[in-house]
């Protein structure tokens, strides 16, 4: 019985076998192609077409929504397929590279005229969301990073490579907190990991997840690659050691972007270690609840950069943004980013109407680096390369050392113009392949070509007027398909006016198509005249690029310093118009400002801002801040943070003086749920934010927490409150802004000097309140929330029952007065044994004995 069982299996196997080797010679050099790549879209070129086979194209179809049809078979059931005109493929690409899927593209090879049989075909590129370098692809304004993370330990290794720019950035990470801010700050659009990682939950809601074998991420591996790319014996130059855990994600890049078949990757010239040292640190938390790049909803509206950005190339944009999200510590760049940003104050209107013309050079010398550039790029490099001079002309004369040496580093390429003049037409064609991307007189040969092209036309034009006259058939036209070459097109009518060296074509309803020796004669010039100039130019055009080669350091070199002279002159552009004070940055761990103000929320408020000072020293770093909701507490904390977070990057800040010092790390406990921590309650929200911001701040950090312990009874939360500000006094102090309802925390004021009491003030029309938005010294009495209630419009009868029990709960209570002379006299009784947190309990206790 299993016998014939294995039998019946056998043949079967045996006819499907059979089957299979049915398929077209084309298909079976098809599935060669896309075995090497299973999990990616195979677009293979079908003459003026790319088509996608089987599950590619019922996928394609859905995705792109294009027509799915069929050719032939594979075993017993048709091959789905669908197609995309070679013309349009980069919008598919396109839009397919943002659903995060990857692509591989197979081209004919040769010229199809001069081919027997079956075209040859060759995967010419892959393309995957994080290693896309083609304009076409990336978006303008983001870096386009692909990345790669390794565990040891409980120690993270994290690297970054913009294939577009050469931006090759490790990071080392201790903790998962630090690690998930690395990452948000990054934001990369590919991200890599080992198949054995034990942290998946931190990465999983990311987008375009790849899983690499572990092997990708050995060790040795990654050091030889890395070093023989770099041509270093180690990394230490770079301040990589020879063991570091960064190694094996910065090796995993490589080996991945090795196999997108670019062989090219000189644009990579050093590998940057990104110190903690070197900048603010800011976690996952922080960075969303300030909004620096991104709303809290996810979008780019009303965030720091929305209004600090009015950068004039794409270059420059992407720098502002990679400066918000790593804020330096060092205190000399950032005095001489402020040097630069006061001269140009009289200079950034002509500088931006220069620096408007700039190509993007960084990712330009990057597709010249991988030889994928087009035309296009040429074009834009020359456009640039003209406009340079004219920027040094203009800040010539400025005598700022520091803007003199940012100059120093954008040359003049004055032979490389005078190349890119000779080679490249003045309006080239968009691809290479359409020819007239070379300029004439660059190359005798292509020139002789071009003009056998040219004469051809008159050569047709005399043919069609002498067959005419000889035939008498005055319309007679000789036209061209890709099909049949040319052709004379004569109406059936006329057939019996055919000489008979004519020879027929093809045969319609109507007409006949004839072709005759001297047709032919000409097609064969012309045709192989069209077709080695395109072959000449192609060949010229490589050549360019190792013409191009010597140039291509410097070339890197200036964008970077073209995009840093953007951004200072759109920071300097933004002080005058915002009206921004340049702040003395200090040693100290401080900050002082005089009328300081939100700069988001003073763009877009429809009523005038109200300006607040602010003073926290080393004597009086920590701030507890009361008032009513609404009254303006936590939009005093953010624009502290944020302004800290503008003087970091060398801005100006908007108040009208301002005295910064240098901090290490900035913290936020602001909101409730977050996402990243979805599933957990509010108060267990609060809690973790809270344990990693006591675990990991110091004395040269900016903490603010904007109320906690409000998730749970009131008594836990005060006690939590309070004794997280003892702590944050006693073992960290740094500096700190506590916004609070609990008046209770105000006592704290009378066990440490360091601390001081401000409060937002309103003004009460009968029942009616008034926000002033200013702080002051001192407590908040009431908290009005009923009147801000009220305001949201929630039923008057809530309010009003609202408004009874609170005056019952009232007559119960001891007021804060009362509490602030009990625990006095508490602690005057007991000085040594009883602290504020001890007098309060007695208090309660009381309270509850009344
Ligand atoms: P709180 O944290 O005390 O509840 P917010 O800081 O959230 O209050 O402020 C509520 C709103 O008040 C803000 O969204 C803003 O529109 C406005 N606001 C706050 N501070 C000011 C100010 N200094 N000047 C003008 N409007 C302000």
């Amino acid at each position: 019985m299993n016998d014939l069982k294995e039998i019946k299996n056998n043949s079967k196997i045996i006819l499907q076998k059979k089957k299979n080797s049915f398929h077209t010679p084309m298909i079976k050099q098809y599935l060669v192609f896309k075995k090497k790549y299973p999990n990616m879209f195979l677009f293979y070129q079908m003459g003026d077409f790319y088509e996608l086979f089987f599950d590619d194209a019922i996928q394609s179809s859905y995705l792109l929504n294009i027509k799915l049809t069929k050719r032939g078979y594979s075993s017993i059931n048709t091959i789905p397929m669908s197609g995309i005109p070679c013309c349009n493929v980069n919008y598919y690409i396109s839009k397919l590279v943002k659903l995060g899927k990857s692509i591989v593209i197979c081209n004919q090879i040769g010229n199809k005229s001069l081919q027997k049989g079956l075209m040859k075909r060759k995967i010419v590129k892959v393309i995957t969301p994080g290693t896309v370098t083609d304009e076409d692809f990336l978006s303008e304004n983001i870096d386009n990073l692909l990345a790669a993370v390794y565990e040891h330990k409980n120690n993270f290794g994290y690297a970054t490579l913009d294939l577009s720019s050469g931006r090759f950035y490790v990071y080392e990470y201790n903790t998962k907190d630090a690690l998930l801010a690395g990452i948000q700050s990054t934001d990369p659009q590919e991200l890599l990991y080992p198949e054995n990682f034990l942290h998946i939950n931190l990465i999983k809601h990311r987008k375009n997840l790849k899983k690499c074998s572990d092997s990708d991420f050995e060790m040795n591996l990654a050091k030889k690659l890395l070093n023989l790319h770099f041509g270093k014996k180690n990394l230490s130059c770079f301040g990589i050691s020879d063991n570091s855990i960064v190694l094996p994600a910065a090796g995993c890049l490589f080996i991945y972007v090795k196999s997108m078949h670019y062989n090219h990757f000189d644009h990579i010239r050093s590998i940057k270690m990104l110190n903690n040292q070197d900048y603010i640190y800011m976690n996952s938390t922080t960075i969303k609840n300030l909004e620096l790049v991104k709303n809290l909803s996810g979008g780019n509206s009303n965030t720091l950069l929305s209004v600090l950005d009015r950068t004039v190339t794409k270059m420059g944009s992407r720098m502002l943004k990679r400066w918000l999200y790593f804020p330096i510590r060092n205190r000399l760049t950032i005095k001489n980013r402020q040097k630069i940003i006061f001269v140009l104050q009289k200079h950034y209107y002509p500088l931006q109407q220069l620096l408007i013309h700039i190509g993007d050079l960084e990712r330009i010398v990057s597709r010249l680096s991988l030889r994928t550039a087009l035309p296009n790029d040429w074009l834009s490099l020359r456009i640039s390369l003209r406009i340079i001079p004219k920027i040094h002309n203009l800040l010539s004369d400025i005598s700022e050392k520091n803007l003199n040496i940012l100059l120093s580093y954008i040359g003049l390429f004055p032979d490389l113009i005078l190349i890119l003049e000779r080679s490249i037409a003045e309006f080239p064609s968009i691809c290479i392949r359409e020819g007239n991307v070379i300029a004439d007189k660059y190359n005798l040969k292509l020139d002789e070509l071009r003009q056998l092209k040219k004469s051809a036309k008159n050569i047709l034009i005399n043919i069609e007027n002498q067959e005419r006259v000889k035939l008498g058939i005055s319309n007679l036209k000789i036209s061209f398909n890709s099909l049949i070459g040319y052709y004379v097109q004569i109406s059936n009518k006329y057939l019996e006016f055919i000489p008979s060296h004519y020879v027929k074509k093809q045969t319609l309803k109507h007409f006949t198509r004839f072709t005759f020796s001297e047709l032919q004669q000409f097609q064969e010039t012309f045709l192989t005249a069209d077709f080695r100039a395109i072959e000449l130019e192609t060949v010229l055009y490589e050549e360019l690029f190792d013409i191009i080669f010597p140039y291509l350091k410097e070339l890197q070199i200036a964008a970077i310093y073209l995009s840093e002279l953007d951004v200072l002159a759109n920071l300097s552009e933004r002080s005058i118009q915002l009206n921004y004070v340049c702040p003395l940055i200090t040693e100290k761990n401080e900050i002082i400002l005089e009328k300081s103000r939100h700069p988001v929320i003073e763009e877009i408020s429809q009523i005038s801002f109200i300006a607040n000072d602010v003073f926290l020293s080393q004597k009086k770093n920590v701030m507890i801040i009361t008032g009513p909701n609404m009254g303006g507490k936590s939009t005093y904390m953010r624009q502290i943070a944020l302004i800290v977070i503008l003087s970091s990057i060398g801005s100006f800040v908007p108040a009208k003086k301002a005295k910064i010092g240098i901090f290490d790390k900035i913290f936020t406990r602001i909101g409730s749920a977050d996402n990243l921590f979805r599933g957990q309650s509010t108060f267990m929200v609060e809690m973790i934010e809270l344990s990693s911001i006591l675990n990991h701040a110091t004395d040269h950090s900016l903490v603010l927490i904007d109320e906690i312990g409000r998730g749970t009874s009131n008594c836990d939360g005060l006690a939590l409150a309070w004794s997280c500000v003892e702590y944050l006094v006693t073992q960290i102090n740094s500096i700190t802004l506590f916004s609070t309802h609990y008046v209770e925390l105000t006592l704290l004021i009378h066990k440490f000097k360091t601390i001081q009491n401000m409060f937002f003030s309103i003004l009460k029309k009968n029942d009616d309140i008034v926000f002033l938005y200013t702080i002051q010294p001192g407590i908040s009495k009431n908290s009005h929330s009923l009147s801000v209630a009220k305001m949201s419009g929630l039923p008057s009868d809530v309010i009003i029952r609202a408004k009874k029990k609170l005056k019952e709960l009232n007559s119960i209570k001891l007021d804060i007065q009362k509490n602030n002379i009990l625990i006095n006299f508490i602690i005057s009784l007991e000085p040594e044994n009883i602290s504020p947190r001890k007098a309060l309990d007695y208090i309660y206790f009381l309270k509850s004995i009344i």
